[in-house]
């Protein structure tokens, strides 16, 4: 508590600065990273500490357990080794752990003092760092320790590298020092990675704003076409939200690996390098509903995946949730609202894609329509709410494991599905005056340009306010709650309605019999990888990890099972041959009949001008 106490002016203008000194002690943090042997994998850290007046005897530093985005404590302390500290003199200081994650070292007040070490680096994924003789790319939080309470502070990064090797990072360059970055506070410091190779650069403006692709590797992408595509995808998203909230913009893509983050005004990107293969130039503007090519693994499942990473930069990076920002990294930062962060940002990497003429009409409806039946096969729907998912991600999401599948529902596939259904409800009820874009921009207006963050009501009542009426219903069943998503009356709104095939229509076994596990073959063995609760399977006694031997007494491979059961039809019993550990035994399962056909979204016989219009809004169609 302070007390007030009366000073007379001309005091103040001398005591307020010694006081502001003394308390706050401003401190000069400059972190070099070197990489002398990269070979080795070990990054060598430098973090040098200088204050205009002497320090504390003793100071922590203390290296986070998680990188923001990617919601798993992760540990990065345990690639921590040869840890010195030292003063300006080169004299060694006596230093100790304290937890996993904490150094404290004795710096009997000395105004300047040096911590060393080096970190193991040799894990490629947007969220882990690899050094070897071919690039670094590294996540700050992976391994740069802040000074305890000094979260706020500015610092500096200066990188040495060999000469052959390039520095991207989206942290602004400090001018006139080679290689050397500075972040106005950890946050923003942990939310710039660092790629630093040989690497290509393309380049393109938005509204005169800088963007450039930085890519490490070879691969079979056709660097014109990806620039204007990427291009594209930043205007329409631009766009959407109505303002470019940074100088410039870095996206990093490894030619390996696979994923994405995203981070303030960057994001790093792994694709593999021979997926970027453009299958069928007509499918664009191809009519034939329901393509089972999913966007996965070619060059539309990359511009998805830039869509997603960019949208974040509003969603999640800026409209942030309660508690994503400012953030603790010490431990699990908890939220209801992934699903907001990453499902919505996911829809509208669809839409997205839709309105920037990337892909069809029909495509976007069947990326849908695949996204419903993906949803309706996954018995953990009714078992784990969407906010329960989000709040968990830490330890289920994060970590699954055989069971997930019956007892989670993903806050992304769940969250993009609840976007498009919010999204046609606000459209309906508005009659296509509003939408999730009047949300989206109005918490941006509202939250990020306020310096607050929102939360599930906050949330709540910004789509209440663009539908012009009460949503409680809908998030008590759908984002409290557990119940079955009513897409038809959603997709109504635009004149859409959601067919499915009767089951066995396609004549295929896996639609007109129901067996209900995933198997998979390792080595000359079938194993059980995954069972559904409720499926014929589950309920007859199959379990995770048993071996199938044989079926009606033939020996099998995965094929030949598949081949067998393509001949039963339900009602019809298996015998199957098993080892569950080292016990041999026979279980007979009878098979059920098929649950569902294929699911498709198609035109309502009828529309009214209404739904007309909100579709060709909603879907920018001609
Ligand atoms: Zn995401």
């Amino acid at each position: 508590m302070h007390k007030r106490r009366v000073v007379c002016a001309a005091a103040l203008l001398i005591v307020l600065p010694l006081l502001i000194e003394a308390q706050t002690l401003p401190v000069d943090i400059s972190f070099t990273v070197a990489m002398p042997r990269p070979h080795t994998h070990l990054l060598e850290v430098d973090v040098a500490v200088k204050r205009t007046a002497n320090g504390p005897q003793q100071e922590q530093l203390i290296m986070p357990v998680w990188t923001p985005g990617s919601y798993l404590v992760r540990e990065f302390a345990r690639h921590v080794q040869d840890f010195a500290a030292t003063d300006a003199a080169g004299q060694p200081l006596k230093w100790e752990k304290t937890n996993k994650d904490t150094w404290r070292i004795t710096t009997n007040g000395a105004r300047e003092w040096h911590a060393r070490y080096r970190v193991y680096a040799n894990e490629l994924s947007v969220r882990t760092s690899e050094l070897n003789s071919g690039h670094a790319f590294w996540n700050n939080a992976n391994i740069l320790m802040y000074l305890d309470g000094f979260l706020q502070s500015p610092s500096t990064v200066h990188v040495l590298a060999p000469d052959v090797w390039k520095v991207a990072t989206g942290l602004p360059a400090v001018l006139g020092q080679k290689n050397t970055f500075r972040a106005e506070n950890f946050d923003i410091l942990y939310d710039s990675p660092f790629e630093v190779s040989n690497f290509k650069t393309l380049i393109f403006n938005v509204k005169g704003v800088a963007h450039r692709i930085v890519i490490d590797g070879e691969g079979n992408y056709d660097p014109e076409r990806m620039r204007r595509d990427v291009q594209k995808i930043v205007e329409t998203e631009v766009e959407i939200m109505g303002e470019i909230p940074y100088h410039d913009y870095t996206f990093i893509l490894h030619l390996r690996g696979g994923g994405g983050l995203e981070h303030l005004n960057s994001t790093a990107l792994g694709y593999p390098r021979f997926a970027f293969r453009i299958s069928s130039g007509d499918r664009a503007t191809s009519s034939a509903p329901n393509t089972t090519e999913s966007f996965e693994r070619d060059y539309r499942g990359f511009l998805s995946l830039v869509a997603h990473e960019f949208f974040h930069l509003w969603n999640v990076k800026r409209i942030r949730p309660d508690a994503l920002g400012p953030f603790d990294y010490t431990q699990e930062n908890y939220t209801k609202m992934l699903w907001v962060a990453e499902g919505i940002t996911d829809y509208y990497a669809d839409v997205a894609l839709r309105r920037a003429g990337l892909v069809s009409e029909n495509e976007f409806l069947s990326a849908q329509a695949r996204a419903m039946q993906a949803m309706q096969d996954t018995p953990g729907r009714l078992v784990q709410s969407v906010e329960e998912s989000s709040f968990d991600s830490w330890i289920k999401y994060y970590r699954q494991d055989e069971n997930s599948v019956n007892s989670q529902v993903s806050y992304y596939e769940k969250g993009a599905l609840l976007g498009l259904l919010l999204d046609l409800e606000i459209r309906q009820r508005s009659a296509g005056a509003k939408s999730l874009d009047d949300v989206m921009r109005y918490l941006y207006a509202e939250y990020f340009k306020k310096n607050r963050n929102y939360g599930p009501v906050d949330f709540q009542k910004a789509c209440e306010l663009m539908a012009g009426g009460s949503l409680e219903e809908f998030f008590n069943r759908y984002v409290r709650g557990k119940e079955e998503l009513d897409y038809n009356t959603a997709l109504a709104a635009a004149g859409l309605r959601l067919e499915i095939t009767p089951a066995g229509a396609t004549g295929r076994a896996s639609d007109r019999i129901f067996f209900g596990a995933d198997l998979t073959q390792a080595g000359d063995r079938l194993m059980v990888e995954r069972v559904y609760a409720g499926s014929p399977a589950y309920e007859q006694g199959l379990n995770f990890g048993d071996q199938i031997v044989a079926i009606d007494n033939v020996r099998v491979t995965r094929d030949f099972f598949n081949a067998r059961l393509a001949e039963k039809k339900p009602g019809d019993l298996i015998n199957l041959t098993i080892f569950r550990f080292d016990d041999l035994s026979t279980l007979l399962i009878k098979l059920g009949p098929g649950r569902e056909g294929t699911f498709r979204i198609a035109p309502l016989t009828t529309q009214t001008e209404v739904q007309k219009k909100i579709y060709r809004d909603w879907l920018r169609a001609a």
